[in-house]
């Protein structure tokens, strides 16, 4: 793509939701070009089973083909990069560079998307390939009913995670990191309640073994033995490029934006994981449907 062309709008970030806004922006007849890193978490997961049509479900990475192949069929163009320099000039239009690559666009639509938190677990990937390690009880929080299962999470977020995969019909400890005591009183009351176990020695050891579960080796050398583990460490949305920008964001760096899905920043939008807490390829098919439309509509 020649350096002078001023896009209708840069998309950065080719998972659900830069791959949706292409759909749609094509659609509409706009000049669109998505820049990917490469690295959406759909990758990552074995099977999903809450997608609105695939009742059998369908792999993270079939999925993401299925979705490139569609953007491509309205003819989205996709740029493998990472964007590392976004800049708006003084006309309102944006800058962004991916190494000596550079675009110009009226619009920008950040799609990049969040990275969960990992723990220090030996055998990580393939426990997460086998669902012994699972990262979104929203997601896959059905598939554990009848399960052991192991909430690794510190304080008041490992408890209302625990009290979330509690609700599954399944047997929950939450592995407490010794921050039991920072948690109010009665919240530990409903947390046994609702017949969680709490384990509150560090776990020294945890080990997934594919085909046999979790192994968690407590300080105190008691081991406990599990089927899952989710891991509720937190979760870092990747809007350094917003940040930069002014954006306004909460601590962890989700972006805040309006109904329009525009963050603070004029026509600089947000879709996808970056922008929310429910962090799900429903709500990054939605956020990209609205972005989209509406910088449409400003192009009218
Ligand atoms: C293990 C696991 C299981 C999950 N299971 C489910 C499930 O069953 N159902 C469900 O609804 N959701 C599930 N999710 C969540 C789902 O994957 C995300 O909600 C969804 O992928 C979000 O889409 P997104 O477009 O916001 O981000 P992503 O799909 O992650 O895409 C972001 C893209 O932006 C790129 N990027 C980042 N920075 C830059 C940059 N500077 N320049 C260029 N590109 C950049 C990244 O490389 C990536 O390709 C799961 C997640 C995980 C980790």
């Amino acid at each position: 793509m020649p350096d002078e062309q001023l896009l209708d709008c840069l998309v950065i970030g080719g998972g659900v939701a830069g791959l949706m806004s292409a759909v749609y922006l094509k659609r509409y007849r706009r000049n669109v070009l998505v820049v990917d890193a490469g690295k959406s978490r759909l990758r990552l997961i074995p099977r999903t089973r809450n997608v609105i049509g695939f009742p059998d479900g369908i792999p993270g990475t079939e999925l993401w083909d299925r979705i490139r192949e569609h953007a491509a069929r309205y003819g989205a163009e996709v740029a493998h990069g990472c964007i590392d320099r976004l800049e708006r000039a003084g006309d309102g239009t944006f800058d962004a560079w991916s190494g000596e690559q550079h675009w110009r666009a009226r619009y920008v639509i950040l799609a990049t998307g969040a990275s969960d938190v990992a723990p220090e677990i030996g055998g990580l990937d393939a426990a997460l390939q086998g669902g012994q390690l699972r990262y979104c009880p929203v997601c896959d929080g059905f598939e554990t009913q009848g399960q052991r299962v192991a909430v690794l999470g510190r304080a008041g977020h490992g408890l209302r995670e625990s009290l979330f995969v509690a609700g599954f019909g399944n047997e929950v400890t939450w592995l407490a990191m010794q921050t039991q005591d920072e948690v109010a009183p009665e919240d530990l009351a409903r947390l046994r309640e609702c017949g969680v176990r709490i384990a509150e020695q560090y776990p020294r050891h945890i080990h997934c073994t594919p085909g046999q579960g979790v192994e968690v080796e407590l300080q105190g050398g008691t081991r406990l033995a599990f089927d899952v583990i989710y891991p509720a460490l937190g979760l870092t949305h990747v809007s350094e490029l917003a940040l930069a920008l002014g954006a306004q964001a909460q601590a962890d760096g989700q972006l805040k934006v309006d109904a329009h899905q525009q963050t603070t920043v004029p026509g600089l939008y947000a879709a996808g994981d970056v922008s929310v807490d429910l962090n799900q390829i429903s709500v990054a098919a939605a956020h990209a449907a609205i972005a989209a439309t509406a910088i449409h509509n400003s192009l009218l």
